[in-house]
């Protein structure tokens, strides 16, 4: 501070007043007289010069400071400098807010801010159409409050943000709304909310038919599988004749039967069921059993069909379901695995996870079949697959049920050497 020439130049200015008039007052002999005259106006002086400063800031609106000399002036000056500076920069940041503001309000899709307690915080136009808000009432509003949704209060709860969530409008409950939350800093979270009516109607609209048609079909087929059971070639001697063409056909009128199911089974799962009806399922014995069903569905192929169990925990979950995905997949190593060949099933758990495995030695899958196996009616080898007995649906269901289950499919092959398809069931104080 004192090396700046404004202090250096104020500094010597009284001291050369103070020896000047010291100088004048021993003249007098009153030294002492003299200098405190000059201190005590040296005060007045700076105490105006503050009244004016005070005066200036407080007081007057005036953008030009008052004028002094040395370093008060330098003061007037700087202070000047800097609220120009500061002028400038919240001339710039209006215009940036009011440019997002613009933005945000001309966006089609909602945007809230929500504190990390659901407090909101700003919405933009459009949410406060599709969620029915008044930014004069709701801001600083519990989110939770206004959004009463059983399905959004367990989405808060769970604080499980990767998939969006669709609920009806609290306007207007035909108006489906899909909600994303991102957390974006350690206590703010941004609400992104689109009107998804049109979507979901149309996916209803595909649900709906899959599952009509699906079952529109399963009288006829039916009917037909049971006449053609009665014409049983082996039972009525005159109908040796047409004995292959027969067998086809019941042989494919049970395939259809399977993929009438399968679609029944698929469109159920894709209206998400109630877990309410979860109960604690033993899944020793049901993958003992799908292991009975497969030994006999080996036959002839004299596979050696082992399961290991390695743990008692029961699971919280759907019986019916559970059945038909681990059905699946060791239905299928028994399908893809040449006759002698060996199936592993085992039920085990680690730090974080309980799983269900299924191993086999059979033919494998290329690696780049294995993303699109879970697909609907994706087959490696469509031709031969399908004699097989598959539906093509069976991973399909694998996945969904797994979804269900907030579990995962990992699938690891290789070509000639077999296939391991895990189920992975994160541990979790609702599933054990
Ligand atoms: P599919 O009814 O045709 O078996 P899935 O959806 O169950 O339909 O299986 C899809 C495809 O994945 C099958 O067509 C088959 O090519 C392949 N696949 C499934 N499981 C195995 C396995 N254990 N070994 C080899 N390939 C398999």
């Amino acid at each position: 501070m004192w090396k700046n020439r404004y202090w250096q130049a104020e500094l010597w200015t009284l001291l050369f007043i103070l020896f000047v008039v010291g100088l004048i007052g021993s003249l007098f002999n009153k030294t002492a007289v003299f200098v405190a005259v000059i201190i005590f106006g040296y005060l007045v002086w700076n105490l105006i010069q503050l009244s004016r400063l005070f005066h200036w800031i407080f007081v007057s609106k005036a953008i030009y400071p008052p004028v002094a000399p040395g370093v008060w002036g330098e003061i007037f000056n700087q202070l000047y400098i800097r609220q120009r500076k500061h002028r400038k920069d919240l001339k710039k940041l209006n215009a940036i807010i009011s440019e997002f503001r613009d933005s945000t309000r001309a966006l089609k899709e909602g945007a809230m801010i929500i504190s990390n307690l659901g407090e909101i915080r700003w919405f933009n136009k459009a949410s406060a159409k599709l969620l029915g808000l008044k930014p004069s009432v709701d801001i600083g509003q519990r989110l939770f409050n206004l959004l009463r949704h059983p399905d959004f209060i367990e989405y808060e709860a769970a604080r499980d943000y990767g998939k969006p969530l669709n609920i009806p409008s609290p306007v207007d409950t035909n108006i489906m709304l899909s909600l994303s939350i991102t957390p974006y800093n350690e206590d703010q979270r941004l609400v992104i909310i689109r009107d998804v009516t049109e979507k979901y109607h149309l996916e209803r609209v595909r649900q709906d038919f899959v599952a009509n048609v699906s079952h529109e079909l399963r009288t006829p087929l039916t009917v037909i599988t049971g006449y053609l059971e009665m014409l049983d070639p082996e039972m009525n001697p005159n109908l040796k004749s047409v004995a292959k063409p027969l067998n086809m056909m019941h042989q494919q009128a049970l395939n259809m039967g399977h993929l009438v199911d399968d679609l029944l089974l698929l469109s159920k799962l894709d209206s998400k069921v109630d877990s309410n009806g979860h109960k604690a399922i033993d899944i020793n014995l049901l993958l003992d059993s799908i292991c009975a069903e497969a030994r006999a569905f080996s036959g002839e192929k004299n596979q050696q069909i082992l399961f290991h169990s390695h743990t008692n925990t029961m699971l919280k979950a759907s019986e019916k379901q559970l059945r038909s995905a681990f059905s699946n997949l060791v239905f299928n190593a028994v399908r893809y695995t040449p006759a002698n060949g060996k199936i592993d099933i085992y039920w085990q758990e680690d730090e974080h996870n309980y799983i269900v495995k299924v191993k086999d030695n059979g033919q494998g899958i290329e690696s780049q079949h294995i993303p699109r196996l879970t697909e609907r009616f994706y087959r490696v080898d469509s031709g031969r697959n399908r004699s097989q007995g598959g539906t093509g649906l069976g991973l399909a269901i694998v996945k969904h049920v797994l979804e269900y289950h907030n579990a995962t499919l990992q699938i690891e092959s290789s070509v000639g050497k077999g296939s391991c398809f895990c189920c992975i069931f994160p541990k979790n104080k609702d599933l054990a």
